[in-house]
């Protein structure tokens, strides 16, 4: 039996990488039901992320395949700068977030983030990232984002041409689904705001547990 979390309940959505926990958000339940989720993640939130072994960014200056054999722990963060809407489907391999300004809760853009199809844990949801992403603006201008890094991805096997071509497609459906205004494009998003109630939400019991 699945079960569904109600609105306002604090969980979390968790990337992996080649296995390992790579990213947890604590976020906010908005709605959850069968055909879709709305997870809420708050400016100031605390994550987990990836870094260096004495916590420091993983650098930006070196190439990807350099990058990506720097030894890596899960490292302490904070969600800045927007408060961000996320819409999943259960089986698309993809997210639509929609970002909003705090304080103001002026919509700013939409973002695609290309991925896993999401699954269910006790403490909330889980994926992995595909690094190809998509940033489409309210007037449904879009552009691709971090294909060099896709590209560099595909070179050190991380993904395979199946795969990337696959990935890619599913990119190129959301951008048909933005420009022909269906779902969730259409739905009225935009004007969502969070419950000015809701607390931070904070790392559940079993967070970096499997
Ligand atoms: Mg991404």
């Amino acid at each position: 039996m699945t079960r569904y979390w109600q609105p306002g309940e604090q969980a979390v959505l968790r990337y992996r990488r080649s296995g390992k926990v790579s990213y947890v958000f604590p976020i906010t339940v908005v709605v959850d039901t069968r055909d879709m989720t709305a997870l809420f993640l708050a400016a100031g939130t605390p994550i987990k992320k990836r870094v260096g072994p004495t916590g420091e960014p993983t650098p930006r200056d070196i190439s990807y395949e350099d990058r990506s054999k720097l030894p890596v722990i899960l490292g302490d963060g904070v969600w800045k700068h927007t408060n961000v809407l996320i819409l999943v489907r259960p089986h698309e391999a993809h997210d639509v977030r929609l970002f909003f300004e705090p304080n103001t809760d002026r919509f700013l853009q939409f973002y695609v983030n290309l991925q896993r199809p999401v699954t269910r844990l006790a403490i909330g949801f889980e994926t992995s990232d595909h690094v190809l992403d998509l940033e489409i603006q309210p007037d449904k201008s879009w552009h691709w984002k971090d294909e060099d890094e896709f590209a560099d991805a595909q070179r050190i096997g991380r993904f395979s041409v199946e795969e990337a071509t696959a990935i890619r497609s599913e990119g190129e459906q959301v951008i048909r689904d933005a420009t022909m205004n269906r779902w969730p494009f259409n739905a009225g998003w935009e004007h969502w705001r969070p419950d000015p109630e809701w607390p931070l939400p904070s790392f559940p019991e079993g967070w970096d547990q499997d």
